[in-house]
Order: structure tokens, then C-alpha cells, then sequence
């Protein structure tokens, strides 16, 4: 998938927003919400999607989406921050197959980070939902 193309509202995300597939949720405003990344590259991983968005990219987002999407991530990043004290977050967003995107709903990545540790494969290994459930909570807890 290039960045162009059609939004197909049968993605995972669009499927979550719905209530059709699960998922660990941390946070949930009028316009994003955020969950915890079910292969995630680092204890933490989160990610922040918009509700009302039929955008596959930044690119073709709509433009009264991208501010309160921002803010939304900042929100969620300083919550990670106080949960976990990272001693970094990586904020990433992939638009196009080539640059790495698969799942074509628009969402920015929150992902801590610690002195030394290397960053986990993208979309690698699947978390243990136990340890995902807990890791949420104590984000949601610092939702300020
Ligand atoms: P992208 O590669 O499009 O930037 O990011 C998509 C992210 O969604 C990946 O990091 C991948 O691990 C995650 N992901 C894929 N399928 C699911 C799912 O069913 N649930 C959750 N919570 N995350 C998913």
C-alpha cells in the first residue's frame, strides 16, 4: 500500500473503534482514543488513534483532526512518562507500506525508552495480555 489509496473501514483500528475487536484502551477523549500496542516494540507501547478520521495517513488527514490528535498523544506521553519513567519516548508515525506503515487508519506510536535497551521489532512479538492490562492501568492512573 502506497500513500495513496482508499480508507477501508474493515482495518483493525476501525474495527476496535467500533467495539469489534479488542483491545487494551488507556484513554478515550471526544476525538482520539489509545491502546497499547499488541506487538509492542517496548513496555508501553501505546498508540493514539482519531475517532472521527477516515484518513489512512498525516497526509490526507482532515485538518480539524490533527491538532486535538496531537494533543491527544502529548496527553497519553506525559502519562507514560510518569507511569514508567523512561529515560526517553520515541513519537512515531509511518505513512506508506515503504515507510513502514500496516495498519492504514491514521495513528502515532508513544514508545518509552531506556538507556541501553534497544528498540523491539516493529510489529514483531505478541505482548502477554496480563502484562499489557497492567502496563494500561498504571498509564491510565496518570492521565492528568
Ligand atoms: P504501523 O506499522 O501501521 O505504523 O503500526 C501499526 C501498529 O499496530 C503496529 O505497531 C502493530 O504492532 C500494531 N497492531 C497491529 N495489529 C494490532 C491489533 O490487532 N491490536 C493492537 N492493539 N495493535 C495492533
Amino acid at each position: 500500500m502506497s500513500l495513496d489509496g482508499t480508507y477501508d473501514d474493515g482495518n483493525i483500528f476501525a474495527r476496535i473503534l467500533r467495539g469489534e475487536a479488542p483491545a487494551v484502551r488507556v484513554f478515550e477523549d471526544d476525538h482520539v482514543l489509545a491502546f497499547m500496542d499488541v506487538f509492542p516494540q517496548s513496555r508501553g507501547h501505546a498508540l493514539v488513534i482519531p475517532k472521527h478520521s477516515a484518513a489512512r495517513t498525516l497526509l490526507d488527514a482532515e485538518p480539524q483532526v490533527v491538532g486535538p490528535l496531537m494533543l491527544g498523544v502529548q496527553r497519553v506521553a506525559r502519562a507514560v512518562r510518569s507511569a514508567l519513567k523512561p529515560d526517553g519516548i520515541s513519537i512515531m508515525q509511518f505513512n506508506g507500506a515503504p515507510a513502514g506503515q500496516t495498519v492504514f487508519h491514521l495513528h502515532v506510536h508513544i514508545i518509552p525508552r531506556w538507556e541501553g535497551q534497544a528498540l523491539g521489532r516493529h510489529a514483531g512479538g505478541m505482548a502477554d495480555l496480563k502484562e499489557l492490562q497492567a502496563v494500561a492501568q498504571q498509564i491510565a492512573a496518570q492521565i492528568t
